[in-house]
């Protein structure tokens, strides 16, 4: 299983740093999880194969996780319509929360409404049931972020190919620290976002030094550590983490491949 990391930052953009998106890369299978603001613009700058992704997982409705969700399901058709038709056909499937479809009609309502595709776009709203692919498996877990009030219904995932094992938390507070260290007990590798500056107190994201926590009672193998900002440097969030983490350590940064 192949990562990579498209998007290490959160809502705004940074010197290196752009909203979330990561790339797993797995048998025949591409899975984009999430794709703020920017994610197709470093998917070409990257080179990445975008047209070749046929599965989009959406922790959550955040605009740093989805904004570029309809920009990259409208440009496969219109690419295809400038490449003499040679659009893509295989379907792709979005994974989203429950009630998810509703909104994506009415995104695809006001922002692309006048085409249909060649490629069939078929809406899964999780309801934390596991997912076969294959041999890859794919389990949806609830997160909890932003205390969910506005209904976000934050999620995270296990991805799984009987050989190597991911887990991706989304956004996600302290509360929800136990689902994720049961989630990811031995996992090969944690990609676990700490958006919240050290020592900033209540937030509704995890700080390294909780990352670190986690890592440490879910036993993985590598801990990536990403959605993050300005307000902490590569050292002392390394510091932070090791303190209770004895594992792998890795900062994510935009454009970073690693292998699971
Ligand atoms: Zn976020």
């Amino acid at each position: 299983m192949k990562l990579q990391i498209i998007g290490s930052g959160v809502m705004y953009p940074q010197n290196n740093r752009f909203s979330s998106a990561y790339l797993v890369s797995v048998k025949n299978e591409k899975i984009l999880l999430d794709c703020g603001s920017g994610t197709l613009l470093k998917m070409f700058e990257n080179k990445i194969p975008y047209e070749k992704i046929n599965h989009i997982f959406i922790s959550h409705t955040h605009t740093d996780h989805i904004a570029d969700l309809m920009p990259i399901l409208h440009s496969w058709y219109v690419k295809g319509i400038f490449n003499h038709n040679k659009t893509r056909t295989s379907p792709v499937y979005i994974y989203g929360a429950k009630g998810f479809k509703k909104m994506f009609d009415q995104l695809r309502y006001y922002f692309w409404p006048d085409e249909t595709p060649q490629f069939e776009i078929k809406i899964i709203e999780s309801n934390f049931q596991k997912i076969h692919i294959d041999n890859i498996t794919l389990e949806i877990f609830p997160v909890i972020h932003a205390k969910d009030k506005l209904n976000l219904q934050p999620r995270g995932i296990v991805i799984d190919d009987c050989r190597s094992t991911l887990v991706y938390t989304g956004d996600a507070d302290l509360a929800a620290a136990r689902t994720i260290i049961n989630k990811s007990q031995k996992a090969d590798a944690l990609l676990i976002e700490s958006a919240k500056p050290i020592k900033f107190g209540a937030g509704s994201h995890l700080e390294p030094r909780e990352v670190g926590i986690i890592a440490n009672e879910a036993n993985v193998r590598k801990v990536i550590v990403t959605h993050l900002t300005e307000k902490n440097n590569n050292l002392e969030i390394n510091e932070e983490i090791t303190r209770y983490y004895k594992g792998k350590v890795i900062i994510a940064k935009d454009g970073m491949k690693l292998t699971i």
